[in-house]
């Protein structure tokens, strides 16, 4: 760039020169002295020419000031393309709620802010996971297991070897207040599994609430460093298919497999104006499942960090949303939209009959007994 500029000049000032020379020996018809002395002259203008252009493209090349203008020029390019990236929502506005499934029954793969739903048939995964590699990227992946929940790591952590990013350097960290009850479970190549130890809590409530911040400290800690992007799942879950490369993006939710035909107005959003996971009746896009939440570091790490001090917020006005962290998250994404969208494909339920739309299940939550696995009703 900086040389092509140099030598545009340094051509323009030449032929410029040549030009007016040119011209003087047409217009004064000049006798043979004056030509030789105009022939001397434009020898000179153009040896000048020359070595003009040779310092020029010398100075480009080892001028450190301006190709430090450019650099940081693109840097800041970069950085408010960033920022612009974000798709943030102003509170209040009116619009249709967008559907999940079409009229004729089809299954629809864009949010009206065209972030792709993922579903089957919607990527090739070969194709997919084959970009994703290039990137040599690290998929951390946090999964809380206190209290009797330790029970479910076995299901999670096999299913998830047979099924999810496959081919990818993944780093399981578990969470959990009896590090002797996580069982041994033979990863695959690239992937390793860090235990980390948190206090034990007799009310299931406060263990879920309390998620949001361990992800936020854990981001802020290590996978700043350690990972380029993070899901955190519910451990109650078990992989039966494949969950591959394409649930990757800046930021991602899943469509909560028990919502996705409802109305929006009886999402089980919290609904009391008095908690920062307030949502009106007339609002909303989807009702996501807490049980999934993704994207790049440095994104999950705002939405756990908003979602934390919202909840910090309630918890000093002794509120506690409806459904816990799931409605602080449901508040974060209706003014902070997902890049992209996991369909429900991507968080099912054993209990839940398979429907036509939903072609192939991916992850599940298990079932199980409240009352058996949960420290207090
Ligand atoms: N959890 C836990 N121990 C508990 C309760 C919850 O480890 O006693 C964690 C676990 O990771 C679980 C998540 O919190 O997957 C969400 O809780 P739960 O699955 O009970 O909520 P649900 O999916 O039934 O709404
Ligand atoms: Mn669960």
């Amino acid at each position: 760039m900086k040389v092509n500029f140099y030598l545009f000049l340094a051509l323009t000032g030449f032929s410029l020169t040549g030009h007016s020379v040119l011209r003087v020996t047409k217009d004064t018809k000049p006798n043979s002295k004056m030509m030789q002395y105009l022939q001397n002259v434009n020898t000179f203008l153009l040896v000048v020419a020359g070595v003009s252009l040779t310092g020029l493209i010398f100075l480009g090349y080892t001028s450190t000031s301006v190709g430090y203008k450019d650099k940081r020029f693109c840097l800041n390019l970069t950085k408010e393309h960033q920022e612009n990236s974000k798709l943030q929502l102003p509170q209040g506005l009116s619009y249709k709620q967008p559907s999940v499934v079409g009229p004729d029954g089809k299954v629809i793969a864009m949010t009206p802010w065209l972030s792709p739903i993922v579903w089957e048939e919607t990527f090739d995964p070969f194709l997919i996971d084959t970009i994703y590699k290039q990137q040599n990227i690290t998929i951390a992946t946090t999964v809380f297991a206190l209290g009797k929940y330790t029970q479910f790591l076995k299901d999670f952590l096999e299913s998830a070897e047979q099924n999810y990013f496959i081919g990818f350097r993944v780093h399981y960290y578990v969470f959990t207040d009896q590090p002797e009850q996580v069982p041994e479970v033979k990863l695959g190549e690239e992937r390793q599994l860090t235990v980390l130890k948190v206090p034990s809590s007799n009310r299931w409530q406060e263990i879920t609430l309390r998620r949001m911040e361990k992800l936020e400290k854990l981001i802020e800690s290590r996978l700043v460093s350690e990972a380029d992007y993070v899901f955190s799942l519910d451990v109650d879950t078990k992989f039966y298919g494949r969950w591959g490369s394409e649930s990757l993006g800046r930021l991602v939710g899943v469509i909560h497999p028990g919502y996705y035909q409802t109305p929006r107005e009886q999402f089980p959003y919290e609904r009391r104006p008095e908690s920062q996971a307030f949502i009106p009746h007339a609002e909303g896009d989807y009702y996501y499942g807490g049980a999934v939440i993704g994207g790049l570091v440095k994104d999950v790490h705002e939405a756990a960090k908003t979602c934390r001090e919202q909840l910090d917020i309630d918890a000093a006005k002794s509120i506690e949303a409806a459904w816990q962290e799931e409605s602080h998250l449901n508040k974060y994404f209706l003014y902070n939209k997902p890049s992209k969208v996991l369909s429900p494909e991507y968080l099912w339920q054993d209990f839940k009959p398979h429907t036509n739309e939903v072609k192939i299940i991916r992850f599940s939550q298990v079932i199980k007994n409240y009352a058996a696995v949960r420290p207090n009703p």
